[in-house]
């Protein structure tokens, strides 16, 4: 039988590398980390359930990226460089497998962006994952928001509505096959947070949010915090070759506005900085689009194709609608 402490020690304790900025990580009652001069710590955390975010049997080396992941594109959203882990773990079992598996995942993405784990918790009940991530933004400068003004450009990152589709596809609700099923079945199970590109953005956007719940009611959150109406232009909006696989305008419509786990940026800045967002977001290798403008008004989202108003179903994700 696997203790608790072995679980800790043979899967998440790994010595601090020579590059270590926490004072102290694992195995004490809590980490100590240093506050930068002149920076602001981002702190974000995300659970991900069985049954609700992931589907049971999804493989655990992809939760372990993902659990990570959608922590880091709240940090991305900011514009932080993401520099601290927390992980609490709740397990039906001590299976070393699926631990051995998880932790590679977790660690994997970890080490690209540089992300010490400094602590969690254990504990033994249905599985659930939750991840906290600290990261660090010069005083003052982090993406918020609230920060975005009547005129602005709109912006998103990547293409949208391709993990939609590999969870309806993992659902049978759409028949996506080959090459395609597995390129929206690897959006949805290993979003790429768009970290470079957050950084990037600092001083150049207005305001940002990382899509989860879908471009309509992400951006909505955007357009209250910075009491504004977004004009979106759907021909605009970039999809995914996949999305000829929805058999109708308004499931493919769904996907790409309305479905979730996109992990990708929108933001917004004045259309003096095009030239620069083109740089943040082309220069680190991602496509940015200009999908619409931020007008004033009270805060929604208008969807037009052409010129012509599209009615949309209040879209995005809510646990307890
Ligand atoms: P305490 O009982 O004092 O809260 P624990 O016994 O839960 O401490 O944990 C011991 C050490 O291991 C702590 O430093 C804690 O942060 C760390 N830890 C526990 N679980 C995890 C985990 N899943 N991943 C990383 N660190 C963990
Ligand atoms: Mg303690």
């Amino acid at each position: 039988m696997t203790s608790e402490f072995d679980l800790i020690r043979r899967h998440f304790a790994r010595p601090a590398a020579a590059s270590g900025r926490a004072r102290l990580g694992i195995g004490d009652d809590a980490a100590l980390l240093r506050a930068p001069a002149g920076a602001e710590l981002a702190v974000t955390t995300d659970t991900l359930l069985e049954g609700t975010h992931f589907l049971r049997g999804t493989h655990p080396g992809r939760l372990g990226h993902k659990a990570l992941a959608v922590n880091l594109s709240d940090l991305a959203a900011m514009g932080a460089v993401p520099r601290y882990a927390l992980l609490a773990l709740t397990l039906p079992k001590a299976d070393t497998r699926w631990l051995t598996a998880f932790s590679e995942g977790f660690f994997r993405l970890a080490r690209r962006y540089g992300v010490e784990l400094v602590g969690g918790d254990t504990t033994r009940g249905p599985l659930s994952i939750t991840v906290t991530a600290i990261g660090e933004v010069p005083a003052g400068k982090a993406l918020r928001r609230d920060g975005a003004q009547a005129g602005d450009d709109i912006w998103v990152t990547g293409t949208l509505g391709d993990a939609a589709m590999g969870l309806a596809a993992l659902q049978g609700h759409i028949r996506l096959t080959g090459r395609a099923r597995q390129h929206c079945v690897e959006c949805l199970e290993m979003p790429q947070p768009r970290v470079v590109v957050g950084r990037a953005l600092r001083g150049v956007a207005s305001a940002a949010i990382d899509l989860s719940d879908g471009l309509l009611a992400d951006l909505g959150h955007l357009c209250e915090r910075s009491k504004l109406t977004a004009e979106v232009w759907l021909d605009c909006v970039p999809r995914p070759d996949e999305i000829s696989a929805c058999r109708t305008t308004a499931v493919a419509r769904h996907m790409l506005l309305a479905g979730g786990d996109d992990y990708e940026l929108a933001f917004t800045a004045p259309p003096r900085m095009r030239a620069k967002v083109e740089r943040a977001g082309f220069g680190n290798g991602v496509m940015v689009t200009r999908v619409g403008t931020l007008k004033r008004g009270s805060a929604r989202v208008r969807v037009y194709e052409g010129s012509t108003l599209v009615r949309m179903p209040r879209g995005g994700y809510d646990h307890f609608r």
